[in-house]
């Protein structure tokens, strides 16, 4: 029998064209959705507008089947850590964070990371696939269902967690259209935010996509000799050919971009650093917003969070150059909430 699939995984104009392949009307899919997004019911039997027949084919062809909760940590702070397992057994981290302005999904987008950014935990475990749009959708519903019992819902979807989405471009942005599709998730475009390492071919191609979807850049440096001592895709696509690469987007998406700043410790946390990078976002006529981060420590890496006093001068230095700074908020402090640790711990503990 082939693999029934998984309807979490198509947005409205992939399923209608796929329905109307099959003979059905092209309303068919908004129906669907109207069910499975509208009143959150995932079982075809119980679609009572949909004739009998075509629910067989449905029946028979497709799901509806979402991650199972394999651990769940919560902090103090509210904040959720799922470690989700998909069909096939692989283990993916998913979190909620709470801000006041409102509920944010952080989602994987690998199974590991292949990217090797040397102060990272996802990358503790080698990239063996990537997920499947349906396994993003789950990942938000999944959270979706542990909210509903509070009355509320997802708000935001970043992804930032394990995986780099460029390397899985088409899934990626099939999931991002069921998060902001009106008969869908219904998620704000600026809402929803793609982070990349800085692959400029998939920074160029979000550009032409005409979404309003938020991206942001994991820079950590400013300039190539740091870079490429933290993040080894820095020597395949030096920081020339990623700033051209965000020209190119701002010219068609006309979006500001997030640069995301890790400080790390003595390595790229000086004034120094600061003035450097504000020049390089004045040199290369991006329009970028910063967004420092504190490190979250990781016990396999040798790199420590940059002090308070060394971030908040960091941030001075960059307001005072005239580029927008926020400083991250840290979340769920007293459970893994580092991207991959969870996974890297459960793991370890011999739970694969
Ligand atoms: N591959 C994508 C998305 C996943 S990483 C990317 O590189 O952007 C999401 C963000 O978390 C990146 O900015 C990444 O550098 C950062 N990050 C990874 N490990 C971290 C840690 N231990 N503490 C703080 N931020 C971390």
């Amino acid at each position: 029998m082939p693999e029934r699939k998984n309807l979490f995984g198509y947005s409205l104009s992939k399923l209608t064209d796929e329905l109307v392949s099959l003979g059905q009307s092209k309303f068919r899919a908004r129906q669907l959705f109207a069910w499975i997004y509208g009143k959150g019911v995932y079982d075809f039997d119980a679609m009572s507008d949909i004739a009998k027949s075509f629910r067989g084919t449905l029946k028979s062809d497709y799901c509806l089947e979402l991650p199972e909760i394999h651990t769940k940590q919560k902090a103090s702070d509210g904040t959720v850590k799922l470690l989700l397992e998909m069909e096939d057994g692989a283990k993916v981290e998913t979190v909620l964070m709470r801000y006041n302005y409102g509920n944010v999904a952080c989602i994987s987008s690998q199974v590991g990371c292949a990217m090797g950014c040397q102060f990272c935990a996802s990358g503790l475990l080698k990239k063996t696939r990537n997920l499947e749009a349906h396994e993003m959708v789950g990942q938000v519903l999944t959270l979706n269902s542990i909210l509903k019992e509070e009355g509320e819902s997802i708000s935001h979807v970043v992804v930032m967690g394990t995986g780099e989405p460029f390397d899985n471009y088409e899934n990626v942005l099939e999931a991002v259209r069921v998060f902001n599709e009106q008969y869908g998730l219904a998620i704000g475009a600026r809402h929803i935010t793609v982070s990349t390492c800085g692959l400029p071919a998939g920074i160029k191609r979000y550009g032409e996509e005409g979404i309003q979807v938020n991206l942001a850049i994991s820079l950590h440096a400013p300039n190539d000799e740091i870079r490429n001592q933290i993040m080894p895709i820095s020597k395949a696509y030096p920081m020339d050919q990623l700033m051209e690469a965000i020209r190119q987007y701002q010219e068609k998406a006309d979006r500001r971009v997030t640069f995301e700043y890790i400080l790390l410790k003595g390595l790229n946390d000086q004034p120094e650093h600061a003035q450097e990078l504000a020049d390089l976002i004045y040199q290369n006529h991006v329009y970028a917003y910063v967004n420092l981060i504190p490190y979250n420590e990781v016990k396999e890496k040798p790199y420590q969070r940059s002090p308070n006093n060394a971030i908040h001068a960091f941030h001075d230095i960059l307001m005072k150059r005239g580029i927008s700074t926020t400083v991250r908020k840290e979340f769920g402090s007293d459970i893994d909430a580092a991207c991959g640790q969870l996974r890297a711990k459960i793991q370890r503990q011999g739970g694969s």
